[in-house]
């Protein structure tokens, strides 16, 4: 047998089922994984090691009784977004510290019905902003992959970042995150991992703590494209708790994975062929080109007229959104109360003391587009380039099935590079915002190494609700291009 932790989900659940493995020395495995190695790398936020080993001890009876569900005994990571009942739930902000949720989130809930067993909650950028997982009031998360020959510790990506480190080390077998404009598909490509953020409106938000509600939306991390495929299937459907939830079917995904791509159309847009972006990233998209084309599928440039504006456009939305949302954190109903000698000033003084520098500015720059003079020129404005973006995209899914982009504009950089320049950190997003604004399924797989040892990865995006032709043209690039490196001493 191998090591418990190198399993995939799939053969996880498998092995499960067959009762070769019992869902508790599995838990017990990651368990003591994480003891390991969290202390450097900071990817768990809280760890829930006694109630993994009560909810594997109960699946074990499940399987024993042959009624395991889809997930049972699979040990996953959750990230710090999703409200667990009884179980500190903070968004990495200092407002949300020791806040305990009555109530659970339909995705987790969905996952506990499955059978998931949870190892802890991950650690992210607060309220999702960032892409470094450098803005978590719980600290910095340490990306498992090194330069090499370096030792300097780089970033796993944001605002997932902690569960996409938990993957790559080998802490977990699968992991949530959440997408709002890449906070899935980056940190997997900066930690050599897969992750999916689907279609808007395949997972229900209710009870995830919102960042931009127009973007947001639940995804999987996991080793494998099959075993994404597997994880996300439980965590879709309609909610009645959420009325942006998709009343669509959902399609078994695993099934999709092995499909090939003969005969499907692959868009390679011309706008994403930007200056700035290191050879080597263009180089790995021409590989993937390649392995498409290889295994039968026929290869077509497409025009994203709208991509330059795509950035831009995100910055005013997402920031909008987000001022409205933390409006309620006042102080007086969750986490963190400062004092006041009136109303006002609790106020004032909770979300001054509450809320870090990266959300301040976020809550700052959507006030000032959402105000009466600039809301015209701003908002509005944006909100109507968001139309052109998704009408790009609608044209161009009238000549393909998929389109082939890069993940990211770079490997994962050092902790505290572009840490003074917002700008440069927003560029991070440059690849994933468009499928985002445009509500679309966008899947990141790592294809090959950067000339420094580190993972670069690539990005499937699809029509609307057809993350089954995601998935498949995925799987047919993982088996092509057979990544198997591992960041070294997990
Ligand atoms: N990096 C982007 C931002 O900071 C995306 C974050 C996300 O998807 N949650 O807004």
């Amino acid at each position: 047998m191998t090591n418990l932790t190198d399993l995939t989900l799939a053969n996880a659940r498998d092995a499960l089922k067959a009762k070769k493995i019992s869902a508790v020395e599995l838990a017990d495995a990651f368990i003591a994984n994480g003891e390991k190695h969290n202390p450097k790398l900071n990817a768990y936020i809280t760890l829930t090691s006694d109630l993994a080993r009560e909810q594997a001890k109960a699946s074990d009876a499940k399987l024993a009784r042959g009624e395991a569900g889809a997930l049972e005994g699979i040990p996953l990571a959750i990230k710090d977004l999703y409200c667990t009942k009884g179980v500190q739930t903070t968004a990495a902000s200092k407002i949300l510290k020791g806040f305990k949720p009555t109530y659970e989130s339909t995705v987790t809930q969905k996952l506990w019905d499955a059978g998931a067993v949870m190892l802890g909650k991950t650690n992210l950028d607060e309220f999702a902003m960032g892409s470094s997982n450098t803005t978590s009031h719980f600290g910095n998360v340490i990306n498992p992959w090194k330069r090499k020959g370096d030792t300097t510790d780089l970033v796993p990506g944001g605002s997932s970042g902690g569960s996409a480190a938990a993957i790559a080390a080998r802490l977990a077998l699968g992991a949530t995150g959440t997408d709002t404009g890449g906070s899935i598909r980056q940190p997997a490509a900066f930690c050599g991992i897969t992750g999916i953020k689907p279609t808007y409106g395949r997972c229900s938000r209710w009870g995830t703590v919102a960042f931009a509600s127009s973007l947001d939306q639940a995804g999987t991390f996991a080793h494998t494209v099959k075993d994404n495929a597997i994880f996300l299937k439980e965590i879709c459907g309609h909610d009645p708790k959420d009325s942006t939830s998709s009343l669509n079917a959902v399609p078994d995904f695993e099934a999709a994975v092995g499909k090939g791509v003969k005969g499907l159309r692959i868009g390679i847009p011309k706008e994403y062929r930007m200056e700035g972006i290191p050879a080597e990233i263009d180089a790995l998209w021409e590989q993937g080109i390649a392995f498409l084309k290889d295994a039968g599928a026929e290869i077509v440039e497409v025009s994203l007229p709208h991509t330059h504006y795509a950035l831009p456009t995100y910055y005013v939305i997402a920031p909008a959104e987000a001022s409205s949302n933390l409006a309620r954190y006042d102080g007086v109903r969750f986490g963190l109360r400062a004092n006041g000698s009136n109303l006002q000033e609790l106020y004032y003084n909770s979300r001054a003391e509450g809320f870090g520098n990266e959300v301040k500015r976020r809550i700052m720059i959507g006030s000032y587009v959402l105000s009466a003079g600039y809301f015209d020129a701003y908002y509005k404005k944006a909100q109507k380039v968001r139309a052109l973006i998704a009408r790009d995209f609608t044209q161009a899914f009238e000549k393909v099935d998929a389109i082939l982009t890069p993940t990211a504009p770079s490997a994962a950089f050092g902790i505290g590079e572009n840490n003074d320049d917002p700008i440069a950190m927003y560029l991070n997003d440059v690849f994933t915002v468009p499928t985002s604004l445009a509500g679309l399924p966008g899947l990141a797989l790592p294809v090959g190494l950067s000339k420094d040892g580190l993972p670069l990865g690539l990005q499937v995006i699809g029509r609307a609700f057809d993350e089954e032709t995601v998935f498949s043209v995925s799987g047919a690039i993982e088996r092509a291009a057979n990544f198997n490196a591992k960041p070294e001493g997990f």
